[in-house]
């Protein structure tokens, strides 16, 4: 697993761009871009891209292009482009006046594909799917040729223009490069460059018929927009020599791709596919729903771009693949809310107390601080009365060893207000503890005693007649084993999933939180960060629990 603990700016990605920069390879110039395929919504693997791509392009005063790769419209969407774009913005990563879209490239990719013909170079191919997967061959056994690879440049020709006339059902004919059959490298092995597809396509609607391969469009919407570095994933390593080998046939200008390991996540899953999954089959409450690792679920669930940048920066980049912590992640979000969020007091398991010798009606306005770690956030007044709700969990009737928190007889401090003792317990029939009464000492308003007696524990509350109620969403991890895959034979990754990974619970909290706005975020003092969902109505606020005070990840370094 990776430490977390590489901060350094420089990594093997940039010693290349300073050698290309040494070199004058491409006259000095950085140019990267991010190049998502419309066909789901990003999640925080696509925020390491584009903070590595952008952050690349701004620390080297070079451009950045955002880049639709949008080859495949049976999965491609017009909704999916506007939720990258607002994403991609989100996460503060700008294109300026360089959206792209591979389909701006259809008419220029289908004439280069007519120069690979008229070199003999690329063939109709009539094969079906199928069958072009069994000549394809294995790792170990070479594949076959086509019995259509030698064909006459005048023969494909004619067939590739009524291919892209419309006059061939979908999947009846390829067109294939004319490379290899026995390359080691089976990417090499007469990859299919267009496919018959009856399609309408969200950008060019019914124009095409026939639509490029990603293979085929990828490393030539690169070279097309002067990319100087095209950064990628590991799984791409393996076609770099295809994309080569086409730039080369082309005689066109080819940036240098570079691959690094993609970012997995303990706990949770990250392909596409998989959050399909889970969001069409109700697992979750859609694509942002909180649990999820997509951009709008962290977004929902009160991370901002700060924490995700800060991440990936600690994360940094590597040749191979590793799985991060999830503990990390939190750890990143705590870091930044802890600077950002306004402290609240908020109770997630009421228990009432009454002051059985402060007066009825009083209310006294005590002085609270809103966050320690901003002075500039300033202060607020929070209502004190004779009945307070507290967490159920700060009191028990027999306290154990090192339990310091309210107890028959013990005394404790309330946060900005009075210590209290409490002097006894009210049960229901079943015996269950319904109110504690308890005593304050005028004396120590302000949390201390002018006699310097001590107590060892502050509690939280929140004023009974003052107290909004709220819905707090509190969310677990979404899966209960680090690795979801982790299942015995014949067991699928859904198996792993959390049943209780969001629990909703009614709370109680103070009054200043009233009319917040969705996205504002809070930590409840003692508990942790929470976020106003945009569920939230006028009567009644939700919360979503980003993340707990409680924090695993230096536990996890103390130990090592
Ligand atoms: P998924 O496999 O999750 O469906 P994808 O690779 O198909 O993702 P694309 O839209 O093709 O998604 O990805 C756009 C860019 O984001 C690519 O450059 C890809 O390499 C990068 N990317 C995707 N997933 C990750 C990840 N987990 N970590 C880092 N980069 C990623
Ligand atoms: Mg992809």
């Amino acid at each position: 697993m990776t430490n977390g603990e590489t901060t350094s700016r420089t990594d093997f990605i940039r010693e290349i761009i300073d050698e290309d920069i040494r070199t004058g390879r491409f006259g000095g110039r950085v140019h990267t871009r991010f190049p998502p395929e419309p066909n789901g919504y990003l999640h925080i693997g696509h925020a390491k891209s584009v903070m590595l791509n952008y952050g690349i392009a701004k620390d080297y005063g070079g451009k950045f292009n955002l880049r639709f790769d949008d080859t495949n419209p049976t999965k491609e969407e017009q909704e999916y482009i506007d939720a990258i774009i607002e994403d991609v913005r989100w996460l503060g990563a700008d294109w300026e006046d360089r959206l792209f879209y591979a389909s701006d490239y259809f008419e220029q990719l289908y004439q280069w594909a007519e120069d690979l013909i008229r070199k003999g170079l690329a063939y109709v191919c009539d094969l079906s799917a199928d069958e072009v997967r069994e000549y394809r061959g294995t790792l170990t056994e070479p594949g076959r040729n086509s019995p259509y690879r030698d064909r006459s440049v005048e023969e494909n020709l004619d067939l590739f223009r009524r291919m892209r006339a419309g006059e061939f059902p979908d999947g009846s004919r390829t067109l294939r490069a004319k490379i290899d059959m026995a390359s080691p490298n089976l990417n090499l092995r007469d990859p299919v460059m267009y496919r018959i597809l009856h399609a309408e396509h969200p950008r060019t609607g019914n124009a095409w018929c026939i639509y490029p391969t990603y293979d085929w469009a990828h490393g030539q919407s690169d070279s097309i927009e002067g990319i100087t570095h095209s950064i990628c994933t590991l799984e791409f390593e393996d076609h770099r020599p295809l994309y080569e080998w086409f730039l080369q046939a082309l005689g066109i200008y080819a940036p240098r791709q570079i691959e690094f390991a993609r970012l997995n996540l303990t706990y949770t899953v990250m392909s596409k596919r998989r959050l399909l999954r889970l969001v069409n089959e109700g697992h979750v409450r859609g694509w942002d729903d909180p649990r999820l690792p997509t951009l709008r679920g962290l977004r929902r669930r009160g991370v901002t771009p700060e924490a995700l940048k800060d991440f990936t920066e600690r994360i940094g980049v590597a040749k191979n693949n590793s799985t991060v912590d999830i503990a990390l992640l939190e750890y990143c979000i705590r870091q930044d809310l802890n600077r950002r969020a306004l402290r609240v007091m908020g109770v997630l398991d009421p228990l009432k107390v009454t002051l059985v010798n402060y007066p009825e009606g009083q209310v006294e306005w005590l002085e609270a601080i809103n966050n320690p770690e901003d002075p500039s956030a300033g202060t607020r007044l929070v209502p004190f009365t004779r009945e307070l709700w507290i967490e159920r969990e700060d009191f028990r009737e027999v306290p154990p060893p090192k339990y310091y928190r309210l107890s028959p007889g013990r005394e404790v401090r309330l946060r900005y207000g009075y210590f209290i003792k409490c002097v006894d317990v009210v049960k229901d029939a079943d015996g269950n503890v319904v109110e504690l009464l308890c005593t304050y000492d005028p004396e120590t308003r302000g949390g201390s005693a002018p006699d310097g007696r001590k107590v060892k524990s502050t509690i939280h509350w929140v004023s009974v007649p003052h107290a909004l109620t709220a819905e707090a969403r509190l969310y677990d991890r979404l899966f209960l084993k680090e690795d979801p895959d982790d299942v015995p034979e014949g067991g699928s990754w859904l198996d792993n999933l959390n049943p209780n990974s969001l629990e909703v619970r009614t709370c109680y909290v103070e009054p200043s939180v009233a009319g917040a706005a969705p996205g504002s975020l809070y930590q409840f003092e003692r508990l942790a960060y929470f976020c106003v969902d945009p569920d939230s109505t006028p009567e009644r606020l939700v919360f979503n629990r980003t993340v707990a005070l409680k924090d695993e990840w230096a536990k996890i370094q103390g130990k090592t």
